[in-house]
């Protein structure tokens, strides 16, 4: 018998926070949360009672539409910094907490490249002061789509954005040996891709090697399956999502800034909140709040108000 909303039980109804993290460090670069923040954000959930699940539980609850707690997150990393390892690990561990590192392949043990790739261009021109003309018509509206904050910036505070976040793509990432003692203590391990493109600019062909490949070399190298996919950069299409399922991915998540409703989601485009410095405490319980999205909501007025 098909199940419907009314049938859910009450409190699985509860919209569940997936938080997104990348690197862990001071620099506070678009990417990166200070160990301080972080620490406080765990300390967080743990005072107020919430329990967490790794992304790969999540799904499978949501797909077998199991009872869920009031209070559930599911911790996330994307692109596997070392830092994560050596300082988030330890307060994950402290309070009990597990998470999902979402690693790219072709990355591991090496460095977060594709971000000098994605932004060389556009921080060369930002550095000779921006002059009219440096930047084609071309580059300049891709690089609108792929990345409407930076874009929004003045070319000093672009700059300096664009200096901190090559900074953070110097920053080391995990090896496999690394992963497998992840993987060993029951933390999950989720394909990011092999390189980190903007997914839905690549042919059908090329999205599919890049989720099998990466797929393929993390079961080989830990312990299978891997069932969870994180698009780079939350750059997705519905072609894309369709080629994560056929591939055997039981669930995919986007860097849109919502909670997961248990009855209303898309499981191949599962939102989750992106992390950094400037979640303070208030900013923090507000994010947790049912009232995020008002929020959220009142920001894209707010901006558009501003344009
Ligand atoms: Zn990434």
């Amino acid at each position: 018998m098909k199940s419907t909303i009314a049938d859910i039980p009450r409190h699985s109804k509860t919209p569940v926070p997936i938080l997104c993290y990348h690197s862990i460090d001071t620099t506070g670069s678009l990417l990166s949360t200070s160990p301080r923040v972080f620490s406080n954000h765990m300390l967080h959930l743990k005072r107020h009672g919430y329990t967490t699940l790794t992304f790969g539980d999540l799904v499978d609850r949501l797909s077998a539409k199991t009872l869920m707690p009031p209070k559930l997150a599911v911790i996330t990393f994307d692109d596997g910094y070392r830092n994560n390892r050596e300082i988030a690990l330890p307060i994950l561990k402290r309070y009990g907490f597990t998470a999902t590192f979402f690693v790219v392949t072709d990355a591991v043990g090496k460095r977060a490249s594709w971000i000098e790739r994605d932004f060389s261009t556009v921080l060369g021109w930002a550095r000779e002061g921006g002059h009219t003309g440096r930047l084609s018509e071309n580059h300049r509206k891709i690089f609108k789509s792929r990345n409407a904050y930076l874009a929004s910036l003045d070319k000093t505070a672009l700059r300096k954005e664009l200096e901190k976040l090559v900074l953070v793509g110097h920053f080391p990432l995990m090896s496999f040996s690394e992963l497998s003692i992840l993987s060993s203590h029951g933390f999950e391990i989720g394909a990011h891709s092999h390189t980190h493109p903007f997914l839905a600019e690549l042919t059908e062909n090329d999205v599919y090697k890049e989720a099998r490949r990466s797929k393929e070399m993390l079961q080989n190298r830990l312990r299978p399956p891997v069932t969870s996919f994180c698009y780079p950069s939350g750059n997705y299409s519905t072609n894309v999502a369709h080629i994560v399922a056929t591939l055997g991915y039981s669930g995919a998540c986007t860097t849109e800034r919502s909670s997961v409703s248990p009855s209303n989601h898309n499981i191949y485009a599962l939102p989750r909140l992106l992390m950094h410095d400037s979640y303070d405490a208030h900013k923090f319980r507000l994010c947790l709040s049912r009232w995020f999205p008002l929020y959220v909501f009142a920001q894209i007025i707010w901006k558009r108000v501003k344009q």
